[in-house]
């Protein structure tokens, strides 16, 4: 049985790049007779406001989508340390107690989602005093877990290659999972078999894949699906233009019409679909 999933953050508003998300996710299942679950990513640190759930499920129910909801990370974090703990046994992960300026006064080289970590604190004594987070040995970890492949149902099979990452953060100083580790987690443990989301986190699959080398885990396939652009071609984000979800269900514009024109990508003015996201940010 086909399961997918819709995971947001709670760190503002959804918009329409979201609903878009959520309907192909939730339609991928509904055509295959399958489950559409909810995952609420409530571990974003300081940025996280829990409260936003209730406006979600709102939302989600104005666009007439139906879901499972599964608990949400902030409920699973004992889950997350277990499987921290098992890598650091596997000498993978390492502690690193950089900050992003000390990073970036390096001039790392930049991969497709910010710097590459450099590897300072590899190997490197750690002092117990500063707030470490724990990065994975990404070399080291390739080498256990051997060549890896994929399978994305639009661009097909894809070699695992989580070397343009760099040694990620696993464990992050102020949460005991950062988002590569959680949501490979919670997909597991929720019996996700596809993974839907958008073209933009398609590099962090390869990390997720590795991950689930090192785990143990069920390998799902995934569907990464096009992104919707802002008139400028960026990328839909919170803080630009668009108005929210929340926004336009307050309005009392009506959300089940907004979604079969999604369906049928007819975007709102101005807004384009893309395959790739070449150049956005
Ligand atoms: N919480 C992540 C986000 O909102 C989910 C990404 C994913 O679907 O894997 O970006
Ligand atoms: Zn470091």
């Amino acid at each position: 049985m086909i399961v997918t999933r819709f995971a947001p953050s709670p760190n503002g508003s959804l918009h329409l790049g979201h609903a878009y998300s959520a309907i192909v996710s939730h339609d991928l299942a509904r055509d295959a007779g399958g489950r559409f679950l909810l995952r609420i990513e409530d571990i974003d640190g300081a940025r996280s406001r829990p409260e936003l759930a209730d406006e979600f499920r709102a939302d989600l129910e104005w666009l007439g989508l139906e879901w499972e909801e599964v608990p949400a990370q902030s409920t699973r974090l004992a889950s997350y340390e277990r499987a921290a703990a098992r890598l650091v046994e596997m000498g993978l992960l390492y502690p690193c107690t950089c900050t992003r300026a000390e990073i970036e006064a390096l001039e790392p080289r930049m991969g497709p989602q910010g710097f590459i970590y450099p590897g300072t604190c590899k190997g490197r004594n750690w002092d117990p005093d500063k707030p470490a987070a724990m990065r994975l040995d990404v070399m080291a970890a390739m080498e256990k877990a051997g060549s890896l492949v994929w399978e994305d149902a639009i661009t097909g099979e894809q070699s695992a290659d989580p070397r343009e990452f760099g040694d990620v953060v696993l464990v992050r100083k102020d949460a005991p999972a950062s988002y590569h580790l959680a949501a490979t987690l919670d997909d597991a443990a929720d019996g996700v078999t596809l993974v839907t989301r958008g073209m933009d986190l398609f590099h962090a699959t390869h990390i997720h894949r590795l991950l689930q080398a090192l785990l143990d885990l069920p390998v799902p396939r995934w569907h990464h699906h096009d992104l919707l652009l802002d008139t400028d071609g960026q990328k839909l984000a919170k803080r630009r233009s668009s108005p929210s979800l929340a926004d336009r269900r307050i309005s009392g514009e009506d959300g089940k019409e907004l979604a079969e024109m999604l369906r049928m990508g007819q975007m709102p003015g101005g807004i384009s679909l893309s395959r790739y996201p070449h150049g956005v940010t």
